[in-house]
């Protein structure tokens, strides 16, 4: 009798142990497989010289330990991090290290040719019963290795508010690669792949100052994030200073133009309007025309020397530093350097495009201060702006050459009377427009170099 209550209470017990156990594996298996971290890792899990970045996402589940460390046949050989206590709240976690090309830790991976590394990880999954463990680790590979950047040539002289070319070749390991002239804008090459290298052909401005320092630096980055940059001297021409001229704004104007631009019913308007208009809404303007003004497309449009606006006379040229003041006010309220030419003809006058192209723009609501404007891509990165229109005649995507009518000069936007401002821009960077009319600046610098430059594609 006995014996056999026993014997029930021992296999009741071996039934619960198994059940626990089998409990609890399923459930370590639920917590792995549901609440399991989410890693992001810069650059396809690759350690590199821009450094190691991940962002591991933790939701419902704690990270008790990271630890990476490089290893060789099984080997652990280098730690190049280790964090065991991390403080409790937080869904996400950044790790971000970074390597110089001299330190320890790269001069070892290089000696000792570690091919790669894991980055080890152990989370906690607390429940109101009992916390569970996993442990776990994702493989990451190393890349030193930077792409090469050979053969960079250019005629090396640029005239301030000019354009500017340079020619290199990249390793075929290059992803992407850039002019830096110190504009605060990158310059984009056209590419053209061969068998072993990737020719690249990049027209910059250093926009309306001296190349910063006499230089360029084109840099090129591989996919890992490795980069490297060299610097090609680049001297400035007939260095200068810009004309300067006062401009006096009467209350009235303003305000004018201030209902007019901001689509708003003031009565008055002092300091604070012109500020709004001449300081705000001109750099909101510019960032767009940026943004409309910056893409390259790989194809030469247009066909010689650019053309002035017929039977017009420029009355404001490029870089201009204007001088604001208004009435009732001491001294000059702002400055502003003048990104284009003002061009003055008959009120209401034809506008043909200064060269053949295709609307990539049109605002007929008025591009704030610009007023009606219209923007013609003529391809490799060079577009032209008509701004301050009376009408406008024609649409995005159509094609238009010299002899197109695309609208009439008039004074909308920030303008005092009827006139056509004219502005070119090379990816986004606006430069003087003279250099265009210019047909034998504008063979020697650009269409030579492009025709030889698609030459030497293969066939
Ligand atoms: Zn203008």
């Amino acid at each position: 009798m006995l014996k056999r209550l026993l014997r029930k209470i021992k296999n009741n017990l071996i039934f619960l142990v198994l059940i626990a156990l089998i409990s609890a594996l399923v459930y370590v298996g639920f917590v792995y497989i549901f609440h399991k971290p989410s890693f992001e890792l810069f650059a396809k899990d690759t350690i590199s010289y821009s450094g190691l970045k991940a962002t591991i996402n933790t939701e419902n589940v704690s990270i008790v330990s990271i630890h990476i460390s490089g290893s060789k046949d099984g080997t652990n050989l280098v730690d190049i991090y280790k964090q065991e206590e991390f403080l409790d709240g937080g869904n996400q976690i950044n790790i971000e290290i970074k390597f110089k090309t001299n330190s320890p830790v790269v001069k070892m991976i290089r000696s000792e040719n570690i091919d790669h590394f894991y980055l080890h990880y152990s989370i906690s999954y607390k429940n109101s019963f009992f916390t569970s463990f996993i442990k776990d680790k994702i493989k990451l590979k190393i890349d030193f290795d930077p792409p090469k950047i050979s053969n960079i040539r250019s005629d090396g002289y640029i005239y301030q508010g000019g354009i500017g070319y340079v020619l290199y070749d990249t390793s075929v390991d290059a992803i992407k690669s850039y002019v830096d002239t110190g504009v605060g804008k990158m310059f984009y090459p056209i590419s053209i792949l061969k068998d072993d290298k990737i020719s690249n052909l990049v027209f910059f401005t250093c926009s309306n100052l001296p190349c910063k320092n006499n230089k360029i630096i084109v840099v090129a980055e591989d996919r890992s994030g490795n980069k490297v940059s060299l610097s090609k001297k680049i001297n400035t021409l007939s260095k200068k200073a810009w004309p300067t001229s006062d401009i006096k704004i009467n209350s009235k104007f303003l305000l004018m133009k201030y209902n007019e631009i901001k689509k708003d019913n003031k009565t008055s308007a002092g300091l604070k309007e012109f500020r709004e208009l001449n300081i705000n809404e001109r750099a909101k303007n510019d960032q767009l025309l940026t943004m409309k003004t910056e893409k390259i497309r790989n194809e030469l449009l247009f066909n010689g020397k650019f053309v002035q606006m017929k039977n017009s006379k420029v009355f404001s040229t490029y870089s201009e530093k204007r001088n604001y003041f208004i009435d009732g006010i001491e001294g000059s309220v702002d400055s502003k350097y003048h990104l284009g030419i003002d061009l003055a003809s008959t009120a209401n006058a034809k506008v043909n495009p200064s060269n053949r192209g295709i609307v990539s723009y049109v605002d007929n609501d008025g591009l704030g201060i610009y007023g009606k404007s219209i923007v013609i891509d003529h391809g490799l990165g060079f577009y032209t702006l008509y701004s301050h229109l009376n009408t406008i005649s024609v649409g995005i995507g159509e094609k238009v050459d010299t002899d197109s009518v695309i609208g009439n000069t008039g004074s909308t936007g920030y303008a005092f009377g009827d006139h056509l401002h004219f502005a070119t821009y090379i990816q986004g960077v606006s430069f003087n427009p003279i250099e265009l009319f210019d047909s034998k600046y504008i063979n020697l610098k650009i269409i030579k170099i492009y025709k030889e430059f698609i030459k030497e594609q293969p066939k």
